[in-house]
């Protein structure tokens, strides 16, 4: 359960009461806004407010003084060109706030992308609470023989069973000496910014995170991606649910030349012409190295 009910009543008390706006408004985002939608074990994204819409988008195409709307068709066909064309900025004009609690590990990998605006819960000032993201069983996998970043079989129930308990019980001890670094009780008590440190890398964090829906289709073609690691790609996958919803014509746009779509290299390009003519190409007459060529056969067999 990741929010208390006295969170849950703050989040309905906000949707009870909806005002009117001469802004952009997109059905679609207005019945996600403030509700957490659950990920991992203690985790969520809330969307907290979002700005413009897939008429925006059009709107900055054509530096319009209206709407910049012209049929829902023409629209969409403007979008798909800017999205085809890397036209990117038009897309910088919608922006959107998430709420995201995650744990500190994915959090580092999210962080990298430096084109949002991220405020964080502050360890220095507040105590963490004794949330940790301990994977399902079916999360545990080995370390994959091909790919040195990913995982492989899943492991066994003994081995897993082993892995769980270990994962709780560090977890667990190393908050219990946490809560009582900061104690002052009978003692002056360590700085919460201090005793932090030796707190596991499951623990949970939170931030708000902005972006604009250019870099957020950035962020998540990298990491709704099969080659994203799991714990960061639910996060992605749920964002991109709100997406959809948010600007369905960009979203639908994103899917079908970015999330869809494969990118060639210049000897690719060469290869598939060879091949279109009727050519036998392998390995050893394509010009590529081995993990190229299983890569630039892997995305159509
Ligand atoms: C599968 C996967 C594996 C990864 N493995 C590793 C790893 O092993 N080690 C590691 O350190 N990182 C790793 N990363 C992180 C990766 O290298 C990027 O830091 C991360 O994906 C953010 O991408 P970005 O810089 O394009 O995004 P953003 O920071 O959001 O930037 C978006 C774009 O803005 C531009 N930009 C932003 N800031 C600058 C700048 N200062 N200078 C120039 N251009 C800028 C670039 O065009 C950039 O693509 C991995 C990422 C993925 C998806």
């Amino acid at each position: 359960m990741p929010l208390t009910p006295e969170q849950s009543a703050e989040i309905e008390d906000l949707r009870a009461t909806p005002r009117q706006t001469l802004r952009a408004v997109s059905e679609g985002a207005e019945k996600h806004l403030y509700k957490a939608h659950p990920v991992l074990d203690h985790g969520f994204v809330r969307m907290i407010d979002y700005m413009g819409d897939d008429a925006a988008i059009c709107q900055a195409a054509r530096v319009s003084y209206g709407r910049g709307t012209k049929s829902v068709q023409n629209d969409e066909g403007l979008i798909r060109y800017l999205m085809r064309h890397w036209h990117s900025t038009p897309f910088e004009m919608c922006e959107l706030k998430l709420h995201v609690k995650l744990p500190v590990f994915v959090a580092r990998q999210w962080i990298r992308h430096r084109t949002a605006n991220v405020n964080e819960y502050s360890a220095r000032y507040s105590i963490l609470d004794r949330e940790f993201y301990i994977p399902r069983a079916e999360d545990l996998a080995a370390q994959s023989a091909q790919n040195n970043q990913g995982r492989g079989d899943v492991l066994g129930e003994e081995e897993s069973a082993r892995v769980l308990d270990w994962l709780r019980e560090d977890a667990h001890r190393a908050y219990d000496h946490y809560e009582q670094m900061i104690s002052d009780d009978g003692q002056q008590g360590l700085a919460r910014e201090l005793a932090r440190m030796n707190l596991p890398a499951n623990i949970y964090t939170q931030w708000y995170w902005k972006v604009d829906l250019h870099n957020l289709f950035h962020f998540l073609r990298l990491r709704a991606d099969s080659h994203a690691q799991y714990e960061i790609r639910v996060y992605a996958d749920a964002i991109c649910e709100m997406v959809r919803d948010w600007v369905p014509a960009a979203y639908r746009a994103f899917e079908e030349y970015r999330l869809g779509g494969v990118t060639l290299s210049a000897s690719g390009v060469e290869c598939l012409r060879r091949m279109l003519a009727g050519e036998e190409v392998t390995q050893e007459t394509s010009g590529m190295s081995a993990r190229e060529w299983r890569e630039f056969k892997g995305e159509w067999q």
